[in-house]
């Protein structure tokens, strides 16, 4: 079967290559590339080898000491031009995404602009990578502390915000003047090759920005944690496949930064405003049909209000639209692949026969393919495997508490800390439970919490590192002090 949806205004944004050294090359096999909606084919692209890989590797860091010889204000200049030839493609990358990921076009639209906030900070940021004086312990010394680019950097990247995951990397990256070879995941792969084309377009010369294609992850993985000319691995993805890579960078000591999985708790306390509560649940809890990292897994809520949330929050879930992410009404789209869709079935049934409440939905949508019906479930426990692990599908899961310490521990008692949530008008109590909270990010009374002014991560077994702020280009810097003597 083949996409007849995906007509773009650009078609040239529709690549067919892999990008090394600012070409547009094959390898000796190909793989497609399928609408997660109807399993339809959208396009082919190259099955990169890890000597792929290493190719790719060697142009980055061929480019590497020109990109960083650049004055800032030029690097910043270039990433500036292709932030404004993103925005100006929006419409054809939003279309990218819908069809090779499958969340509804406003929300691939959505990303499009937030990914590409990450290319305009950075290239603001490209400017102020101050250095410092330090005063020195003896009058005949003077000690200076440079802030210089790592080297080669090498991304691995999800599928679930295809364009917004290497942005934030890239972007970074770029700014602080290292090269970079991007390694986006194997069902998504359009979205990137489309931004390497925009990169391209808007002056990054080649080697800087490399994109390598596979579905041999395990095989490119390595190459990009084992060769010695990567100096920096950044990571997004799951905790198990973290570790794994994690593992392998050690022999070469790389710098690492890892954005992996969450098992994002919200806390509706008694004196929440219950519909300020509900709009932020039903964004963190149902965007991208619940496959996000910081998606709300477990909803705690306070017996005074339990009921009440619960019904309020059922009777939303009941209006949500199910449908192919083209369809301008759909609000939750299909899952990205079978797998996923078992993964949800298995932790519904696993909580129901638990003894958690079905309030909605609770099965496959009619629509069939791997779309899965908008659930929600009460009556959820500790003992569940949707407390435990995180669910990445549209399914509300709620534990009612009586107690403010009783909250705070259920929040806590995971591996993962990535973000929370809460809902109080009570200032002290906001203070307490803010700092209590064992994540990355808290949303207090606000269930969108991501952007590219604010660092972004986790604590615990969910990553180190930060990405977007003034701290993501950091990832991307060494420190070298410079003692002078004989002054
Ligand atoms: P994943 O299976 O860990 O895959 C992430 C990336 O790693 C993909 O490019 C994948 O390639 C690659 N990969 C898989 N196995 C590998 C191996 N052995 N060696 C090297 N690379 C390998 O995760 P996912 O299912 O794509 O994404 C969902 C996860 O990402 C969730 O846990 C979510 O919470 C997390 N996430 C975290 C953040 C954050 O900022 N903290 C943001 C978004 C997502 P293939 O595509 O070829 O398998």
């Amino acid at each position: 079967m083949t996409s007849s949806a995906l007509a773009l205004t650009d078609p040239t944004l529709l690549r067919t290559q892999a990008f090394v050294n600012g070409a547009w090359v094959d390898s000796e096999r190909s793989y497609p590339v399928v609408d997660p909606a109807d399993g339809a084919r959208v396009s082919v692209v190259p099955d990169m080898t890890a000597a792929d890989a290493a190719r790719a590797i060697d142009a980055a860091h061929a480019a590497q000491p020109g990109w960083s010889a650049l004055p800032a204000s030029r690097r910043a200049t270039v990433l500036r031009r292709w932030y404004d030839l993103v925005l100006n493609s929006a419409d054809d990358l939003a279309r990218l995404i819908t069809a090779e990921q499958g969340k509804p076009l406003t929300e691939a639209d959505a990303e499009v602009r937030y990914g590409a906030g990450f290319i305009e900070w950075f290239a603001e940021e490209a400017k102020r990578v101050y250095g410092e004086t330090v005063p020195a312990p003896s009058t005949d010394r003077r000690i200076l502390v440079l802030r210089q680019p790592i080297g080669v950097a090498a991304a691995i990247t999800p599928w679930n915000f295809p364009l917004a995951m290497i942005t934030r990397k890239a972007a970074a990256a770029l700014a602080a003047g290292c090269t970079i070879v991007v390694k986006p995941a194997e069902l998504t792969p359009l979205t990137a090759l489309a931004l390497a084309e925009l990169g391209t377009r808007a002056g990054l010369p080649p080697g800087v920005l490399n994109i390598v294609t596979t579905n041999a992850p395990a095989a490119v993985g390595t190459e990009l944690c084992r060769n010695p000319l990567v100096r920096k691995l950044s990571f997004t993805g799951s905790t198990e496949v973290g570790r794994l890579l994690l593992r392998q960078a050690a022999d070469t000591v790389k710098k690492c930064s890892m954005e992996l999985g969450g098992n994002a708790p919200v806390i509706v306390f008694d004196d929440a405003d219950l519909d300020v509560a509900l709009r932020g649940v039903m964004n963190a809890k149902f965007r991208n049909a619940g496959q996000a990292c910081i998606a709300a897994n477990r909803i705690l809520v306070q017996s005074g209000v339990h009921d009440r949330f619960a019904e309020a929050f059922g009777s939303a879930v009941k209006k949500l639209r199910v449908g192919p992410g083209r369809e301008p009404d759909s609000a939750v789209g299909p899952l990205i692949d079978t797998s996923a869709l078992e993964k949800v079935e298995a932790h519904v049934q696993d909580a129901i026969e638990k003894g958690a409440r079905i309030a909605v939905g609770g099965q496959r949508h009619v629509l069939g393919g791997t779309f899965y019906h908008p659930t929600l479930l009460t009556g959820v426990t500790e003992e569940m495997r949707i407390f435990r692990e995180e669910t990445f599908g549209p399914v509300g899961a709620i534990l009612r508490f009586e107690k403010e310490e009783e909250a705070i521990r259920l929040a806590n008692d995971s591996e993962f800390g990535l973000a929370a949530y809460l809902y109080t008008r009570d200032v002290s109590r906001a203070f307490r439970a803010a700092e209590a909270l064992e994540a990355g990010m808290i949303g207090l009374n606000e269930g969108m919490i991501s952007t590219e002014v604010a660092p972004f991560g986790g604590i615990k077994q969910s990553g180190l590192g930060r990405e977007g702020s003034r701290h993501g280009i950091e990832e991307y810097l060494e420190l070298k002090y410079v003692c002078i003597g004989d002054v």
